[in-house]
């Protein structure tokens, strides 16, 4: 397995035609750490804050939680960390979080999870925000909220932060050297209100996994609905062509970290549409290096708008045999 990995370890992802692409690997625990020196991630472009908590049979108290993230930034180096908030609630429940609101949340998917459930309950996301700050101290703070559907939650969760800053600040804390805030774009909702939310973001990541399960209106977790849609359909490639052009102007750093940027095709069409940062589960992250050295960017994205202008019949084996015919 090592040696797999070390055939792509030290090479840069850049495409045939120059472009530098992000291939960084999402993360949750201290145990994923070793695999981003394993496999040369840029970095962690999604790391899961919440499999502590699930793992814990009590919310985790502020110095295991600064602990965890200290250790995170100290494993990194310079390479810089995505710290994504609490996203539990819906399927990932805790005993010890009683949902009050709505105990029987029917579609916990859609239901009170991630930052609705981290809002409301404001002590949780301020605990976390120390945590976070604390463990960044003269380190550059990366922060992105789950589930965010419109941009008031986002000042909300960012004016939590904001107010622990100045708490830390004024009791002489050494503080981080910046904190860079971003936002997860996986309810749709979201992308209607882009030009309103990116003058204040220094970065997006789309999450395809609930992404395209809102959006299909199926539910994730269920195989039996797994084959009746696809990642390379002309819904979420156009969905996602949108995005992109919606942001063309922002400086705001666009990246994709759901499942489906791991995967050949899928890869592939997102660089296509002009997708420059991947984060990926890190297994994934040498093949798709290698995926991104033998392809032309220029030429996959002419392609891609054609396809997208007139869809193909079966854009999947439209997207295979473009890359056979290359040798990709
Ligand atoms: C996503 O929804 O695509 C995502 C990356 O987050 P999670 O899988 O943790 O919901
Ligand atoms: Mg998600």
């Amino acid at each position: 397995k090592q040696a797999a990995y070390a055939k792509m370890r030290d090479v840069e992802p850049r495409t045939r035609d120059g472009q530098r692409i992000t291939v960084m690997m999402n993360a949750g625990l201290r145990d994923d750490l070793p695999m981003l020196s394993m496999t040369g991630a840029d970095g962690i472009g999604l790391f899961r804050t919440e499999f502590q908590f699930l793992v814990s049979d009590a919310m985790p108290q502020r110095d295991r939680q600064t602990r965890l993230y200290r250790d995170v930034l100290d494993a990194a180096g310079k390479k810089p960390i995505i710290f994504r908030t609490v996203d539990i609630g819906g399927d990932k429940s805790l005993p010890y979080l009683v949902n009050d609101t709505s105990r029987e949340d029917e579609n916990p998917a859609m239901g009170w999870r991630a930052l609705r459930l981290a809002l409301e309950r404001e002590g949780l996301l301020k605990v976390q925000a120390r945590a976070l700050i604390d463990a960044a101290a003269g380190r550059v703070l990366n922060v992105m909220f789950p589930m965010v559907s419109e941009p008031w939650e986002f000042y909300a969760a960012r004016n939590v932060f904001e107010s622990q800053l100045a708490f830390l600040k004024a009791r002489k804390h050494t503080l981080p050297e910046a904190i860079r805030y971003g936002v997860m774009l996986e309810v749709p909702s979201l992308a209607e209100t882009l030009d309103l939310i990116a003058p204040k973001l220094s970065f997006i990541s789309v999450g395809t996994n609930d992404l395209t399960q809102f959006l299909f209106a199926a539910d994730r977790a269920n195989p039996k609905l797994a084959e009746r849609y696809d990642w390379v359909s002309p819904s979420i490639l156009r969905f996602l062509r949108r995005v992109v052009r919606q942001l063309d102007g922002y400086s705001v750093d666009l990246g994709v970290c759901g499942e489906m940027g791991g995967r050949r095709l899928e890869a592939m069409a997102l660089i296509g549409l002009g997708i420059r940062r991947l984060s990926i589960t890190p297994a994934a992250v040498g093949p798709i290096k290698e995926l991104i050295c033998k392809l032309d960017s220029a030429e996959i994205s002419a392609a891609m708008d054609g396809w997208l202008a007139n869809p193909p019949e079966n854009m999947r084996t439209t997207l295979q045999q473009w890359a056979e015919a290359r040798g990709i």
